[in-house]
């Protein structure tokens, strides 16, 4: 695959955590540290939290998103949020397909195509996430799982996006990836990519890691040659840490 520079992007995934003064001050002490990132940095806040983090990054290097996005605009939607939301909060990213909205809202392969789709016709960019469990990857299911995954998330072919590949064993456990691992399923989703959207944009595409990334992991993983930064969770919420991870990302360009 011909190799095309492709800047760095780490996402901080909130999660549900935090009350709005304490991600004022996690806002504050990130757009403090990060006034000239090594990598763009987009936060996942939930959405209660996104008015307070719009007002302390507008005008910074730092970007925020939402952790889902509803595939209709507006309607009878009981505790979702729409992309028209999302845009008039300032966001500029939403991730689609979390594990954990998979797991726990049985959001289907093709749910999750449907919700990069609505992401992108509110001019937002979706951060898709994919990843075997550990049972699928004990039984050597782990490309036909991403595979199918891809396929569904990208059924109606949304631009732009980026990926995240996230293996479920590896996301708030403390067991990374090896790097042998993350770089033979980043391959695998380039090449995959390849074949649906052609090679020069396939070439183009961002494909995060996440699971358990931290300070001590991602100087390795950002160094292979398809890991193009991280979405990272626990380590997100110490401004220190995540800080320290997305100056990695410089090091290794
Ligand atoms: C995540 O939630 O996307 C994630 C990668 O979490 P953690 O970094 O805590 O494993």
């Amino acid at each position: 695959m011909t190799s095309i520079s492709r800047r760095p992007l780490v996402g901080g995934n909130w999660k549900m955590h935090m009350v709005g003064t304490e991600a004022r001050e996690l806002s504050r002490e990130l757009v403090a540290r990060l006034d000239q990132p090594a990598a763009e940095v987009v936060l996942f806040p939930s959405p209660p939290l996104l008015p307070t983090v719009a007002e302390v990054l507008a005008g910074s290097p730092l970007a925020w998103g939402g952790q889902d996005i509803h595939v209709e605009d507006a309607g009878a939607y009981t505790g979702d949020v729409s992309g028209p939301q999302l845009a008039d909060a300032g966001c500029t990213w939403a991730l689609c397909g979390h594990s954990e909205r998979r797991r726990d809202h049985g959001e289907s392969d093709a749910l999750v195509g449907q919700k990069a789709l609505a992401a992108n016709r509110n001019g937002l960019t979706p951060l898709i996430c994919l990843g075997e469990t550990l049972s699928e990857r004990q039984n050597g299911d782990t490309f036909a799982v991403l595979e199918r995954q891809l396929n569904g998330a990208l059924a109606g072919r949304p631009d732009p996006f980026a990926l995240a590949y996230e293996p479920v064993w590896a996301i708030g456990t403390g067991e990374t990836a090896t790097p042998e691992i993350a770089q033979e399923a980043h391959r695998f989703l380039r090449e995959t990519l390849a074949d649906l959207i052609g090679e020069a944009a396939a070439g183009a595409k961002r494909i995060l890691y996440g699971g358990s990334a931290n300070p001590q992991n991602v100087a390795d993983l950002i160094a292979l040659p398809d890991v193009d930064g991280f979405l990272v969770g626990g380590a997100s919420l110490d401004p220190e840490k995540f800080s320290t991870m997305i100056g990695c990302c410089g090091e290794a360009a």
